[in-house]
């Protein structure tokens, strides 16, 4: 691994440029971790400055307006958010029910594996069998449980600021795919280009990935099977893998008590990092999820701390 190396530039050799001559273009410690990354995927990987920059260079680049993306219902809702923002540059969505068939007259198809924070699993085949291009955004998964490209995605989506890095001190996405020279070429010429300290970091975090999330899943594992015993809770979702669950409380006000009750689970936002975190959906995400619903993302704190944390705060 390189040591961190914050250059925008490197001498020529003898007049001519070498592989790095100028960051925006390519840099070592962001070449040392997209390589780390592409292994993982069983590909190539291009990072770029958040999960949502990332979403936003795949669809410019792959899309022309007039086209119309099939995107799961009930994904990350910024991901909607981001598209709604492209809209007035002619690129459209509808949304689908990812355990089943895409839509026809669809040019790119968008799955989340699996789904925040209603954990439902796309039909993998079904989307590859699709004439249209198949994104998986697999955040919560993380190659760990799911390799997207062996399954016909033609592209894997990250928020690497999650469970890849995974200490909630970074800010970074990823694409992988098979053949990335487009996109980075796109990459380099519209200038959404990640930072070399935060591709160090990620390096550094996934190291640790395969230990964290295996760590991560036997805990919620635990916690999933707990909360469906307990009274005050209704529903659990839980696919089985990863550290994200989510359930549901009677209403909102009981979630807004539980989460403002626990004392070693941390009440904010974001998931995958090695510090549990839980809220209540219903501030950011409106009707578009149950009243009561609670995301809880597991750290890597003892298993009885979290859940005795958990009995305290439910009513
Ligand atoms: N995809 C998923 C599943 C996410 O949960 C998030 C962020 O929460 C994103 C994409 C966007 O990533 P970022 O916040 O790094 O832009």
């Amino acid at each position: 691994m390189h040591d961190l190396d914050r250059s925008t530039i490197w001498p020529y050799d003898d007049g001519t440029p070498g592989r790095f001559y100028y960051s925006r273009y390519d840099s070592p410690t962001i070449a040392d971790a997209e390589e780390t990354l592409g292994a993982l995927e069983g590909g190539e990987a291009l990072l770029f400055p958040s999960g949502a920059g990332a979403t936003t260079a795949l669809v410019l680049q792959l899309l022309q307006p007039g086209d119309t993306i099939a995107l799961a219902e009930g994904c990350y809702f910024g991901t909607s958010g981001t598209l709604k923002t492209l809209a007035k540059w002619g690129v459209r969505y509808v949304e689908f029910d990812q355990t089943g068939t895409p839509p026809d007259d669809v040019q790119l198809v968008w799955l989340e594996a699996p789904s925040n924070p209603f954990l439902t699993m796309p039909d993998l085949a079904a989307a590859a069998a699709h004439p249209a291009p198949v994104v998986v955004d697999a955040t919560v998964a993380t190659p760990v449980y799911l390799r997207p490209l062996e399954h016909g995605a033609d592209y894997v989506l990250h928020s690497a600021t999650k469970y890849l890095a995974g200490h909630d001190d970074v800010l970074l996405g990823a694409v992988a795919g098979r053949d990335l020279a487009a996109l980075k070429q796109f990459r380099t010429s519209t200038g959404i280009s990640p930072a070399p300290d935060s591709a160090w970091l990620l390096a550094r975090g996934l190291k640790t990935l395969d230990v964290r999330v295996r760590r991560q899943t036997e805990t919620a594992t635990l916690l999933a099977e707990r909360l469906q015993e307990h009274p005050a809770v209704h529903a659990v979702r839980y696919p089985g893998f990863s550290g994200l669950l989510s359930f549901d409380v009677a209403d909102l006000a009981t979630a807004e008590r539980v989460e403002t009750s626990t004392r070693v689970i941390v009440n904010a936002t974001s998931l995958g990092g090695v510090t549990s975190v839980m809220e209540n959906r219903h501030r950011w995400e409106g009707d578009r999820v149950p009243p009561g619903l609670l995301r809880l993302s597991v750290g890597l704190e003892e298993a009885e701390a979290l859940w005795a944390d958990l009995q305290r705060a439910l009513p």
